[in-house]
């Protein structure tokens, strides 16, 4: 587990009187130091959401349309679970709620790569800290539809106030959702759409909600608030790692190889059930590096020995 011993989220910076900008991560579970970076990558350091840009390229869509999205290849694996089949009956389906990643993303760090647009084209930069690139980003690099949906989906909230995000929500949630996974892509990007979510839960108590965030002073805020049928996984590569130890957060932490998750004692989720279920909330796992990485980094090195070694690390297929 990592053990950080200097002050990384905002929260602390601002309680001590210190600098906004909280200082880089000293080291993580995969044994790097941030400083360390990727040579050769682009950095957007902190290209803010250009609106007007990012509004230009993709084709709107009416608030309400199709904001939900059917379960990928991972979370389908959810559903032969035992533990969640409550949630699954009558005919009930899983799906994902996803919002354009990194630009949603206030706390991201080590994973922190987005879609921007250049010349009309959508491009795909890292953060200054990025050690493994995030894997949906660059799917909305690479699909159209993707980042259209993603993109009308943080438009559309993003500017509203909790009442209103919580009435948009509700009224598109499709009938026969049993499950939802957030943010498949994005991030908790406010303290409002946080509360949204909290308040979407409690009015659906038959229902399940599930999220991986590295939004921790959002939930930190709302501790004792969290409603029985939202499960929370805080993600380490955030800029607020610290809080995970300081509140004994339920936690994840993105391996390069089984051999660390055992050093670490921790199981590997393949299909999200250790995100979601219930029952185990309160413990913690690994999750396996996966979908393409900078050239030249530690996570694309580990991602070919794990293609060479024939392990499970993929969730395309
Ligand atoms: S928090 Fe999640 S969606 Fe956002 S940049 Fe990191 S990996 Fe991508």
């Amino acid at each position: 587990m990592n053990i950080v011993s200097k002050p990384l989220c905002r929260l602390d910076l601002r309680r001590q009187g210190g600098p906004r900008r909280p200082k880089p991560f000293a080291g993580n579970d995969l044994g790097q130091n941030a400083q360390s970076g990727h040579t050769g990558l682009e950095y957007f350091n902190a290209i803010p959401y250009n609106r007007k840009l990012q509004a230009e390229s993709w084709k709107k869509l009416k608030i309400g349309e199709n904001m939900f999205s059917n379960a990928n290849v991972k979370i389908q694996e959810l559903a032969k679970h035992p533990d969640v089949q409550t949630f699954l009956e009558n005919r009930r389906k899983i799906y994902s709620f996803d919002l354009i990643s990194g630009h949603s993303c206030p706390f991201a760090d080590k994973c922190l790569s987005k879609v921007i647009i250049v010349d009309g084209r959508r491009k795909i930069v890292d953060g200054r800290n990025t050690e493994y690139r995030c894997f949906s980003a660059s799917q909305e690099a690479l699909l159209t539809n993707v980042y259209n949906k993603r993109s009308n989906n943080f438009e559309a909230l993003r500017q509203k106030t909790t009442d209103e995000m919580v009435t948009i929500i509700s009224d598109i949630m499709p009938n026969n959702l049993g499950i939802c996974r957030l943010h498949v892509a994005g991030d908790f990007f406010n303290r409002k759409y946080f509360r949204a979510w909290l308040q979407v839960a409690e009015s659906n108590p038959d229902r399940l909600f599930y999220a991986y965030t590295k939004s921790l002073p959002y939930w930190v805020d709302s501790l004792g608030n969290i409603p029985d049928n939202m499960i929370l996984t805080a993600s380490y590569g955030g800029r607020c790692d610290r809080l995970i130890h300081q509140l004994n957060l339920r936690s994840a932490t993105v391996v390069l190889s089984y051999e660390r998750a055992e050093e670490l004692g921790l199981e590997v989720d393949h299909d999200d059930s250790h995100a979601a279920n219930p029952l185990t909330k309160h413990q913690d796992f690994a999750l396996m590096i996966h979908g393409p990485q900078p050239a030249g980094s530690e996570a694309s090195a580990a991602t070919s020995e794990l293609r060479r070694k024939g392990e499970k690390f993929s969730y395309s297929k």
